[in-house]
């Protein structure tokens, strides 16, 4: 839910309405256990694992001491910060799975919500909310982009504007899995293009479904930032965190 206290913005309103008149068409099961009854139960919001203080102020990985981690004074990312809401495990990895490859795309605006919460909660003055895109192969395939499905419900609700054309991706890119963070910032580099009619001088946005290094977030706003983005922020539900971190 967005603060406390905070009337829900009309469009938002709109939107859970919409989908809250589909599980009454088609009652839902819960992504993270599958109980029936609700998309994400009550049961699975307490077992959500939070990424814990103390972070990095820039990636927002989990440090041991300091302000920033080596990582990111060595090679600083593209983007002026990033958070996440979740650790990548048990049902929040389960429902992320759910929701891109089971075609469980209620779950979005479900996840959505605690997200929203999270975001009201870091103070960033955003212009223009953009997903990470997927490739038009992909898209195609999967017929969604599940990052799109996060992130609109948050716009809404933040009374940010939203595109989904503000960044596109220009080259498709192999999997992530097995590679270390170099690596990762090698296979991702270039394979996003800014729109500067729609990007140019705002602060822009960027939602993910998960990340592990930060290394496509940062290829995002490297390419808004080509494209004039005043600055750039990333937000995801989940990280896969590392906990060998020095
Ligand atoms: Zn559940
Ligand atoms: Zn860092």
């Amino acid at each position: 839910m967005p603060e406390a206290g905070h009337p829900l913005r009309p469009a938002y309103s709109l939107y859970r309405w919409y989908w809250r008149s589909l599980d009454w068409l088609f009652p839902p099961r819960c992504g993270g256990c599958d109980q029936p009854g609700r998309r994400w139960c009550d049961d699975c919001r307490v077992k959500v694992r939070r990424i814990s203080e103390p972070i990095c102020s820039r990636c927002g990985n989990p440090i041991n001491n300091g302000l920033t981690c080596r990582s990111c004074v060595d090679i600083p990312p593209k983007y002026t910060a990033l958070r996440s809401y979740a650790e990548f495990e048990g049902v929040v990895r389960t429902a992320l799975h759910r929701l891109k490859y089971r075609r469980d795309v209620s779950l979005g605006e479900a996840l959505a919500e605690p997200l929203i919460g999270y975001f009201a909660s870091l103070g960033w003055e955003i212009g223009l909310v953009v997903p990470v895109p997927l490739g038009r192969a992909r898209l195609k395939e999967r017929g969604y982009n599940q990052a799109d499905l996060i992130a609109k419900p948050l716009a809404l609700a933040s009374g940010a504007r939203y595109s989904r054309s503000g960044l596109v991706r220009i080259r498709e890119t192999e999997s992530q899995v097995g590679l270390n963070i170099i690596q990762r910032r090698e296979n991702v580099a270039e394979a996003f293009y800014g729109n500067r009619a729609l990007v140019a001088s705002k602060k822009v946005l960027v939602i993910d479904d998960v990340t592990t290094t930060g290394a496509t977030i940062s290829a995002c706003a490297d390419a808004l930032q080509n494209a004039g983005a005043a600055a750039v922020y990333g937000l995801t539900l989940a990280r896969a965190v590392s906990r060998k971190e020095p």
